[in-house]
């Protein structure tokens, strides 16, 4: 076979290829489908580089070698060479007229699962392995992509530095759930102290060491040098709950600002989230508006909705006597001091503002030790971004950075000081108001998407009970 550099069928259908036309080119990709009659084929190709096909048109007698085209069926993996050509049929401009095609591998139509269009979602998860080549997957994945690549844009156009935090960690006091053991010791026969316990000074970190549930405390100690910095990596947390908004290995990202107060946290929260959603549209749009057609009809006007309006800030308080003179029916009923469900989330933003809302100033009982307290003694400065059909997408705060005030917190709440006084000296040797965020990277892909359920927004969903792929 002629050697030609391969084309992307994106450059071959969005770039401006005008100049190829009329030229041998190569192609490369996996089979969708192919049909057609004795005389002719028309196999459609796709690479993944984008979600539509190109059209490789076959003259079938004129082409030499009928076995190898009996074998390129949907699945198949080919080579073609060929001209590129305006096409004369409806839906792509132009198309391939093959001269040589290679075959790099079959699918057996008796076996291979993708064999015809339409599976269900959760069909898909089963076959994990292979669901990228569809095209929700294909889209889901680009999507991906593009928002990871525009939030590292946006810090880095904004003056922040990248903090790797480490996955695995030595200290759990976070509690944000809760967390996978990391260790080397023989399950058989590990190692045992005087009093009976497991002795970790044996395991391979000298200590109980587990993944982390949050990059934060971390990111704090680089925010309190660089100014301003975010992580984005993997958390992880051991928390049984099968819903549709919770993975056990899932993507954060967790700015963190030396000098900002939750005033500038929340502003940052807002233009951070609609910078991202605003490149999304710009950049995705093809993938968009097929998740739209397939999954959500009202996916692109959500997403204008969050760029176009002033997120509503307001404070816990004034949202839970929103709740109370709702006369709504709560599943779990409101009242001050508890924890607000998604219902309750959402009946705000869906039905009472109609858009994004901010809360602020939580009961501190309910929040993390390292939320810096109001002077009401009761609540603490954090500040919750709610978003329609989500609820929580973002939970941050202010910090504590008053030494007295975070360790007399820390007592209280139980937490070990052993494992928090590297944090601890942070408030000891130039401490500085400073605010942070997390953003669930897979509940935003939930939004940005359209999909319902969070396992069909990450390529391979680690949920109880699985993780086979
Ligand atoms: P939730 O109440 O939904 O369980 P959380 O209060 O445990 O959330 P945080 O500890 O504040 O969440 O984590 C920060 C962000 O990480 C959340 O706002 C959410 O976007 C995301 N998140 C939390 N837990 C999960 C999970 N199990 N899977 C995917 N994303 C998650
Ligand atoms: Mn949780």
């Amino acid at each position: 076979m002629k050697e030609l550099k391969r084309s992307r069928v994106n450059d071959l259908l969005k770039k401006d290829c005008r100049d190829l036309i009329g030229k041998e080119i190569n192609v490369k990709g996996w089979v969708r489908t192919k049909r057609g009659n004795k005389n002719v084929a028309f196999i459609a190709l796709n690479d993944g580089s984008i979600i539509h096909n190109i059209q490789v048109v076959v003259d079938v007698p004129a082409f030499q070698n009928e076995e190898l085209l009996r074998n390129v069926t949907t699945g198949s993996c080919i080579s073609v060479n060929g001209q590129l050509v305006e096409s004369k049929g409806k839906g792509q401009q132009v198309e391939i007229l093959a001269s040589e095609i290679t075959l790099y591998g079959t699918a057996d139509p008796e076996k291979y699962p993708l064999q015809k269009k339409g599976h269900t979602l959760e069909f898909l998860r089963e076959i994990a392995h292979l669901r990228p080549r569809t095209n929700t997957f294909g889209a889901i994945f680009r999507l991906r992509h593009a928002l990871s690549f525009a939030i590292h844009k946006y810090f880095n156009d904004n003056g922040f530095y990248y903090l790797h935090s480490p996955i695995i960690t030595g200290s759990d006091a976070e509690g944000a759930g809760a967390m996978f053991r990391v260790t080397t010791l023989d399950f058989k026969s590990p190692p045992m102290d005087e009093g009976g316990n497991i002795d970790y000074s044996k395991d391979f970190f000298g200590k109980e060491t587990n993944l982390t549930v949050s990059g934060q405390l971390e990111g704090e100690l680089g925010a309190l040098a660089l100014s301003n910095i975010y992580t984005f990596g993997p958390t992880f947390r051991a928390e049984n709950s099968n819903t549709a908004r919770h993975l056990a290995e899932f993507w954060m990202i967790e700015p963190e600002m030396a000098f900002f107060d939750i005033h500038d946290n929340m502003d940052l929260a807002e233009d951070f989230l609609k910078y991202l959603i605003g490149y999304i549209m710009e950049h995705c749009e093809d993938d968009l508006l097929f998740l739209e057609k397939m999954y959500d009809k009202e996916l692109m006007s959500r997403l204008k909705l969050i760029v176009n309006s002033k997120f509503e800030r307001l404070t816990y308080t004034e949202a839970i006597d929103i709740l109370v003179d709702s006369g709504q029916q709560f599943e779990f009923p409101v009242k001050w001091g508890v924890d607000l469900q998604s219902e309750h989330e959402r009946y705000l933003v869906e039905k009472h503002f109609e858009k994004p809302v901010i809360l602020t100033d939580y009961p501190r009982d309910i929040k993390a030790f390292y939320m810096k307290q109001n002077d009401d003694g009761k609540t603490v400065r954090a500040m919750d971004v709610l978003f329609p059909r989500i609820g929580e997408i973002i939970g941050g705060s202010q910090r504590e950075e008053d030494y007295d005030r975070l360790l007399s917190r820390i007592k209280e709440m139980g937490i070990h000081i052993e494992d928090v006084w590297w944090y601890l000296e942070t408030r000891k040797f130039g401490t500085a108001p400073h605010s942070g965020f997390g953003l669930g990277f897979e509940r935003l892909m939930l939004f940005v998407s359209g999909m319902g359920n969070i396992r069909d927004v990450i390529p391979f969903p680690r949920t109880p009970q699985n993780a086979e792929f």
